[in-house]
């Protein structure tokens, strides 16, 4: 496990964790999956769709809806 530079968040692998806090936010992109490093598929819906980082420009306290964002199936 590899922690992020602000140190709140662990990640499986070392590029995410470089990105995490660190200029970049997950984005969510449905369908149109092209990019994203993490991808699901969902049996219900039959839907794709994955999550890419993208450069932030907003700093501040985004963080806590960056890591909700990485997981809102799971709850
Ligand atoms: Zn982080």
């Amino acid at each position: 496990m590899y922690r992020c530079k602000s140190g709140k968040h662990w990640w499986l692998n070392k590029e995410d964790a470089e990105k995490c806090c660190n200029g970049y936010k997950l984005m969510l992109c449905i369908g149109d999956i092209q990019g994203c490093h993490i991808t699901v598929y969902e049996d219900e819906t039959e839907t794709m769709y994955g999550y890419k980082w993208v450069p932030s420009f907003s700093e501040g306290n985004a963080d806590k809806r960056k890591v909700k964002s990485v997981t809102p199936f799971l709850e």
